[in-house]
């Protein structure tokens, strides 16, 4: 069994124009097309049985339809995709929009800081905080460097542990194992808040030293770290084959590949 927590899809209208897009940005070399579809038939191919599916709102205005379509998910792909929403931080009814993705049933909320223009740990958020942590809902947030806005990182460790600390029952995933490319900071800042949740994704990719995972792991509450890939930018199988052979232990293992997205998601 094994559940992603952290892949990509979007309308197949969309898709073709939105990953290419996304690929010259990065410069990496997509592993799905972008569509539900193709999506599905990977996931059969790498034994992935569900896949979190994060979409972003990148203007104010495009969350209903984002919500909407990210509820659908679930019954055009039989369960195995699950979609969470996304509200613009601009958004004149942001607030009522995250109440909306709980009563959709929306597993969870997915920001991203860089596209979306904010810091995580600014004010202006705060209230959109308040209310995910009323709400119960999950919440991803891209962490650390981002090939969109390199040189300005809008959700380091430091100011992710701030915000973690003031929302103590908001439960918040920093993705990229907690902050891409800056995981010195995540073991230093981030490991050991219990609230705070860590995704594998691009750690693969993007050469993260297996022996400092190691540690930040053994810090961190073993409930709290789950499979990402950030599909279709990293093949899952490598995500996988990277997290198994960090040599954790079964139990430890299996967690990370499928319990603990299992236990948040309720499957
Ligand atoms: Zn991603």
């Amino acid at each position: 069994m094994l559940i992603d927590f952290h892949v990509h899809t979007f309308p197949d209208k969309v898709a073709q124009k939105a990953v290419g897009k996304l690929a010259a940005i990065s410069g990496i070399d997509p592993f799905t097309d972008g569509t539900v579809s193709d999506t599905l038939a990977k996931m059969d191919r790498n034994g992935i049985d569900i896949s979190v599916c994060l979409n972003i709102a990148t203007r104010p205005g495009q969350e209903k339809h984002i919500n909407d379509t990210a509820a659908q998910l679930k019954d055009i792909s039989g369960g195995r995709l699950v979609g969470f929403g996304s509200v613009h931080p601009e958004s004149p009814d942001a607030c009522s929009e995250l109440e909306r993705c709980a009563e959709l049933g929306l597993a969870g909320i997915k920001f991203h800081p860089d596209y979306q223009e904010f810091v995580v740990d600014e004010t202006r958020m705060f209230p959109l905080y308040e209310v995910l942590q009323e709400l119960g809902l999950f919440v991803t947030f891209h962490s650390g460097w981002d090939c969109y806005s390199p040189d300005n990182i809008h959700c380091p460790p430091e100011a992710a542990a701030r915000v973690a600390r003031a929302f103590p029952r908001l439960r918040m995933c920093f993705a990229h194992f907690g902050g891409l490319r800056m995981w010195d900071d995540v073991e230093r800042c981030l490991a050991g808040l219990e609230n705070v949740y860590f995704d594998t994704a691009m750690a693969a990719s993007m050469g993260m030293d297996p022996s400092l995972a190691r540690r930040i792991i053994s810090k961190h509450p073993a409930d709290n770290i789950m499979l990402g890939s950030d599909c279709p930018w990293e093949d899952p199988a490598v995500s996988a084959a990277w997290v198994r052979d960090l040599r954790l232990g079964d139990a430890a293992s299996e967690a990370i590949l499928y319990g603990n997205a299992a236990a948040i998601l309720g499957v």
